[in-house]
């Protein structure tokens, strides 16, 4: 799914005058760091941009359109030049008493960014006012407020508490901004219930290495556990699972649930290494696992782990767990695991698998192509 950045422009882009309008080409100042920064977000991330600006009474005599294109399409050209392209400008003409649809926080000219085609629990508006973060509100989308604006009095503070489940940062600078969307533009949560199970993952594959697992099944908490800290991602798994059956629902959907999650955080794949594998050793077992994030599931599997059960951990899930997952998140895994100690040759191959992900997930900004001749993955 695709993810956008709704962008407004005075007081984002370029600062706000004293009287608010911006009509004359010497009221064009830009906002510090705005190329910089946020064509750095255009390289590194793959966020669609829209500009959505409120420019009261624009084609009236209190200003005429001949005083707006100038000004505006320098703005424009300026960013272009360092890569910041619009997909989409939206302008609305009105003023704030007429509190038409159009007008943010009305949602009137974004409607088709909400017909599902967006993913819009990834998408943020970035505005200097309140009414920006309104409009992340009623669009289902996160806000950034870029608080920048002595003028604003407490009143605009106070009404950002009805706005904390929207709010995802205040600041004053483009480069917070862009650290934020960096640090979570490839955080997923996803959530799987059935009659059987109930699985809620929250990953971020930029994480530090975070973990907290929870699915009953203590000895495959622990792999989880290992998989979190491996692969330096934050993970965190809660599965309510039928374990007075046996964990087999439970270790499955965990994994197919899991592998969601991997899919979705991915996003376009663009920039990330692809490929991981690692030989990992511990004691006297030896684990191998290569990946390909290539789009196509397939799974060799090479091992044969004595005993039946490790803890509440049967076996043979370990297999079923690793097929359901590059199933769901469409990797290719070949496994080889050699050893005596069935603990052994299972922490060895989470750990493995774990440190293979760290490898193929890992982002090269300078290089930020699709790992593929095909155009696709
Ligand atoms: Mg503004």
């Amino acid at each position: 799914m695709k993810k956008a950045l709704f962008i407004d422009r005075d007081g984002t882009l370029v600062l706000e005058p004293d009287d608010y309008q911006v009509d004359q080409l010497e009221k064009v100042v830009f906002y510090p760091g705005v190329f910089y920064w946020l064509s750095r977000i255009v390289r590194e991330m793959d966020y669609v941009l829209v500009m959505v600006t409120n420019q009261d009474g624009l084609g009236t005599d209190s200003f005429p359109e001949e005083t707006f294109w100038p000004a505006h399409n320098h703005i424009l050209k300026s960013l272009e030049n360092e890569g910041v392209k619009f997909e989409e400008i939206l302008i609305d003409r009105t003023f704030k008493a007429e509190n038409a649809s159009t007008r943010k926080p009305n949602t009137g000219m974004v409607l088709h960014y909400m017909n599902g085609e967006y993913d819009l629990d990834q998408s943020f508006v970035i505005g200097d006012r309140i009414t920006d973060v309104k409009l992340a509100e009623n669009m289902g989308a996160r806000g950034i407020w870029l608080n920048n604006d002595p003028g604003l009095g407490g009143d605009e503070m106070d009404s950002t508490a009805d706005l904390s489940g929207t709010l995802a940062l205040v600041t004053q600078s483009w480069e917070d901004i862009y650290n934020h969307l960096k640090q979570h533009s490839r955080q997923v949560r996803v959530e799987r219930v059935t009659k059987e199970t109930a699985i809620q993952v929250n990953l971020n594959l930029d994480g530090s290495g975070r973990y907290h697992n929870n699915t009953g099944v203590r000895f495959f908490d622990h792999m989880l556990d290992q998989v979190g800290r491996h692969a330096r991602i934050d993970l965190e798994i809660s599965a309510k699972g039928d374990l007075d059956i046996d964990p087999h629902h439970t270790i499955e959907d965990t994994a197919i649930t899991l592998g969601e999650a991997f899919r979705k955080a991915l996003g376009d794949k663009r920039g990330i290494e692809r490929y991981g594998f690692y030989l990992l050793t511990m004691d006297e077992s030896m684990a191998q696992v290569a990946l390909d994030f290539g789009g196509r599931p397939w799974m060799v599997w090479n091992a044969d782990i004595p005993r039946e059960k490790v803890g509440q951990l049967p076996v043979e899930m370990v297999e079923h767990f690793f097929k359901s997952f590059s199933d769901h998140a469409q990797c290719n895994l070949n496994i080889r695991v050699d050893g005596t100690n069935a603990h052994h040759m299972i922490e060895a191959l989470f750990k493995a698998f774990a440190r293979a992900v760290r490898m193929a997930i890992t982002r090269d900004p300078e290089h930020n192509e699709l790992p593929t001749t095909k155009g696709m993955l």
